[in-house]
């Protein structure tokens, strides 16, 4: 790996805490494995508690000054670290690519908007405003501050390695507050190039510290238990973030949680069926399925089903499946065994109940899965109510608006909701009707960071993204002047 980078120096495997590099105290590593070519590429740092509260020590020190600068320098040196994730992109996409496994195209494509959280946080510093509000008594002058949180904990996924990161550390950083990191111990690669490229940028040390670790529980109670931590930001599964917030009540921690999707993707008999299918594949297949708003339930109507059904065989037969790095490869591999076998076991339940496979269907050799297509689909089986992710589209039918609507919200979920149609009355009454915080209407893709990213129900608290992002990050202090 280190030979096909520009700048070898990306690829650490050290631990970045308190602005040092580091090795564990005891010496220890954990393996990152290719998930295309199962070879280890690295071996990392696995930090433990020891190393974790020092980061937050440091991290605590360190933001009185940087809340202290004024919001145009922190600004400037936010922006300094996304020019150089964008000189660097080619190789961070490598470094992601290796560690993760998605298409090097789709890995270059989360680089950018990786980085775009960073720019568009450090432009937000500049507008944190407060408010004067007009005095309840003659004498009186009211207004509030707005004030960085205090120092934020931070726990992430492996399917966007360098994005899921960046989403809160630039906020956190833009609003003023320390930051440290535990990445999935399956991609810790792409944290720490980031960490290269913030020390290079001028961001403090200890502000922003990454914690490689095996050993994720530990982190995330000593992130709860810490007194010095007064926000923990995770995405992740729904049981993990009711795990951390259970924890996080003792000290009545502020959590923002990015958790699990069962996104619906609704395809009316008055649709494009062309610009429908390009949606479905773009939100289905995309990280190989593997994103919590991927489409997890697709309802066609009766009129169009077949339609919808062949073409959409057809896009998915053109998928070529493989090794990320090689040129042309759409799809990578799954991320674990566990993932392959989910994706076995959510077909099979299909089959067992009475459904079929109109494309693909089965594992092929190592991680790698066919893009799959199930057709006679309905709400009783796993795929109604469980996230696949992974490669498997499941084609349900229906006849009315009001039936597809209870059945996109009958879910516990409420993160991304999809759906093609061109009537304009049709289209008003299904956005207000779906019960999720994303709603993409003849589009199947919805991330940008100008917008407010996040889910409702047990699809989390908070959001990532736009103006309303850095709020998380920020604590509002009513002052009453008596004149
Ligand atoms: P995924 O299936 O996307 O890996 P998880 O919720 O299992 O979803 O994991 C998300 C992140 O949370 C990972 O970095 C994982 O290591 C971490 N994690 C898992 N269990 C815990 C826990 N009990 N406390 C803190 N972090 C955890």
């Amino acid at each position: 790996l280190k030979m096909l980078l520009k700048d070898p120096s990306l690829l650490e495997t050290r631990g970045y805490v308190a602005g040092v590099w580091i090795q564990a105290d005891d010496g220890a590593t954990f393996d990152v494995v290719n998930p295309a070519r199962g070879d280890v590429i690295a071996k990392v740092a696995d930090l433990g508690v020891a190393e974790t509260r020092r980061a937050i020590a440091a991290a605590d020190d360190a933001m009185k000054g940087w809340a202290a600068r004024t919001a145009k320098e922190r600004a400037q040196i936010m922006r300094k670290w996304f020019d150089l994730m964008m000189e660097n992109q080619d190789d961070l996409a490598r470094i992601l690519t290796a560690e993760m496994g998605k298409p090097l195209a789709e890995a270059k494509g989360e680089i950018a908007y990786g980085a775009s959280f960073i720019e568009w946080f450090g432009e937000e510093a500049k507008r944190i405003y407060g408010e004067t509000i007009p005095g309840h008594q003659p004498d009186k002058r009211l207004t509030v501050l707005k004030q960085p949180i205090g120092v934020v904990g931070s726990i992430t996924p492996w399917n966007f390695p360098n994005a899921m990161i960046t989403r809160k550390c630039a906020p956190a950083l833009a609003a003023g507050c320390g930051f440290v990191g535990r990445p999935a111990s399956e991609t810790p690669l792409s944290a720490l190039a980031m960490a290269v490229l913030a020390d290079r940028a001028g961001v403090p040390k200890g502000l922003f510290s990454i914690v490689p670790s095996s050993k994720a529980s530990e982190i995330g109670k000593e992130f709860c238990e810490n007194p010095v931590v007064r926000k923990l930001t995770f995405t992740g599964s729904t049981n993990v973030g009711r795990i951390l917030l259970r924890q996080a009540a003792d000290q009545v921690m502020k959590c923002s949680m990015e958790l699990g999707g069962n996104a619906p993707f609704i395809v009316f008999d008055d649709a494009d069926l062309d610009a429908a299918v390009d949606g479905a594949m773009a939100s289905k297949f995309r990280n190989n399925g593997q994103t919590c708003v991927c489409a997890n339930r697709i309802y066609v109507q009766a009129g169009v089903y077949d339609a919808f059904a062949k073409k959409l065989a057809a896009a998915v037969d053109k998928l070529k499946v493989g090794d990320g790095m090689t040129e042309g490869t759409t799809t990578g591999p799954l991320i674990s065994e566990k993932a392959v076998e989910k994706v076995q076991d959510h077909i099979q339940d299909v089959l067992d109940g009475g459904g079929s496979v109109l494309t693909g269907g089965k594992p092929m050799e190592g991680l790698f899965f066919e893009p799959t297509i199930v057709t006679g689909v309905t709400q009783d089986m796993k795929v109604a109510t469980e996230e696949t992710f992974g490669p498997l589209a499941p084609l349900f039918k229906f006849d009315t608006e009001d039936e597809v609507v209870t059945w996109a919200n009958d879910t516990i979920f409420g993160l991304a909701a999809y759906f093609y149609a061109r009537d304009v009355g049709r289209i008003t009454r299904v956005q207000e009707a779906l019960e999720y915080g994303i709603v993409g209407v003849n589009t199947g893709i919805i991330s940008t960071e100008v917008a407010p990213f996040g889910g409702i129900k047990q699809s989390g608290l908070g959001r990532e993204g736009s103006r309303h992002g850095i709020e998380d990050y920020l604590e509002m202090k009513y002052v009453c002047l008596s004149i």
